[in-house]
């Protein structure tokens, strides 16, 4: 067994199987636009969220990365399966349940709504309010800023303000009809990491919402929150491994067939050692994440994970960023080359560090658990 394989066969096959089957569907994404790129990904079957263990689809999502799809769809596709379409689904009524029907086959897609102008990482400060009316609907308002998805989603998983304290219980969770009056949204920012997913603001200028619109009525949004966040924070970075696995086979082709002072680059102990680096940072995000996705298998509840599931965030972003930048430097000049074969993207693993929860942030939250006097 190669050491950068998944020791567990089955997982292995079914990361193979998806890794082929996503290397087949890749020349037909030429000439689409993100829609159309993520229905023919959808087709994989990665989405349906109710087939398959929490395991496998994180073996899914490995093999879209290894065979090579875009990082930022990979990264979308497995941020609305793991941090809203999983999570979501012990709150959803049978209405919610209709109006997502279509997230399975990539026909209607959701954004995760949380950030706001002054930053994400304070949820109780939002601004954003679904203000009650006389007659139980709700009227809604403001701004969420830096939404994946944004310009291109159909839904939108919005945390709002119901109550006006710091109350858990204060902050809503509403599924938002994105064509619905009142909303609009800005075009697509030009961001420099994932640039394959759109980004953009949400804008709701007194978009009406029902009751049914609110996921586990009012007042259980910070629940929602601690659940998605969760979720998200524990296999998200699943879409990571691919291109881990893919950057460290392309090194070690290359340190094996670049000839250096008469010999193989890779004869080099000091290559050599930086090899090992990305072996061990590839190693230890494998188990961590389907560690995770085995302990959420076994029915562990979600609320008693949210520990293990910063630590697991924190460590396979930096180990992401960390391999990232040795594929760099053992690449060259390459790396830096955009049709050379080998260009590596340093700037989007860097991202990691800020979406998810900003890791100094779950930082804090790991060293409070092991029972620091330590508040944000
Ligand atoms: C690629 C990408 C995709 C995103 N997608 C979404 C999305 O779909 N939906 C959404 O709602 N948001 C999204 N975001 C936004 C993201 O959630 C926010 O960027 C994040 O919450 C941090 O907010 P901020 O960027 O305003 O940083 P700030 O809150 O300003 O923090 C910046 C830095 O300050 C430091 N810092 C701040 N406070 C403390 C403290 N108390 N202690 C120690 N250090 C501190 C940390 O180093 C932190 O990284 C995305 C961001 C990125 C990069």
């Amino acid at each position: 067994m190669m050491l950068f394989e998944c020791e567990d066969k089955a997982i292995e096959q079914a990361v193979r199987d998806s890794r082929d089957q996503a290397a087949a569907l890749l020349p037909s994404l030429e000439g689409r636009d993100f829609r159309g790129r993520w229905r023919v990904m959808a087709a994989t079957g990665l989405l349906r969220a109710d087939e398959g263990s929490a395991a496998r689809k994180l073996a899914m999502a490995e093999g879209l990365g290894w065979a090579g799809l875009d990082a930022g769809l990979c990264y979308a596709m497995t941020s609305q399966l793991f941090g809203m379409q999983m999570p979501m689904r012990p709150w959803l009524s049978e209405g919610q349940r209709r109006r997502l029907a279509g997230l399975e086959s990539g026909e209607t897609l959701l954004c995760h709504a949380l950030t706001e102008a002054h930053g994400g990482s304070d949820p109780m400060s939002m601004e954003t309010v679904a203000e009650r009316q006389p007659d139980g609907s709700y009227r809604l308002s403001g701004e969420k800023r830096f939404i994946t998805a944004a310009p291109a989603a159909d839904q939108g998983l919005v945390f709002v303000r119901t109550g006006k304290g710091r109350s858990p219980f204060d902050l809503s969770a509403a599924l938002v009809d994105l064509a619905a009056p009142g909303v609009s949204r800005s075009a697509p920012l030009a961001k420099t990491a994932l640039p394959g997913v759109p980004m953009g603001v949400l804008s709701f200028d007194g978009v009406r919402l029902s009751e049914d619109d609110l996921l586990g009525g009012e007042g259980a949004g910070f629940s929602v929150l601690t659940a998605t966040t969760t979720w998200e924070r524990a296999l998200l970075m699943g879409y990571a491994l691919g291109p881990m696995r893919r950057m460290l086979e392309q090194t070690v082709e290359w340190g094996r067939a670049r000839q250096h002072f008469g010999r193989a680059m890779g004869a080099s102990h000091l290559v050599a050692g930086h090899v090992a680096d990305m072996s061990l940072a590839l190693y230890r995000s494998r188990q961590m994440l389907y560690g995770m996705a085995r302990r959420i298998d076994a029915g562990a509840p979600i609320r008693q994970l949210s520990g293990e599931a910063a630590m697991v965030k924190i460590s396979v972003s930096e180990d992401f960023t960390r391999l990232s930048q040795l594929a760099a430097q053992l690449g060259g000049v390459r790396s830096y080359i955009e049709d050379s074969g080998r260009a590596v993207d340093l700037i989007s693993p860097l991202a990691a560090m800020t979406y998810a929860g900003v890791n100094d942030l779950l930082r804090i939250s790991v060293a409070r658990q092991a029972g620091l006097p330590v508040e944000n």
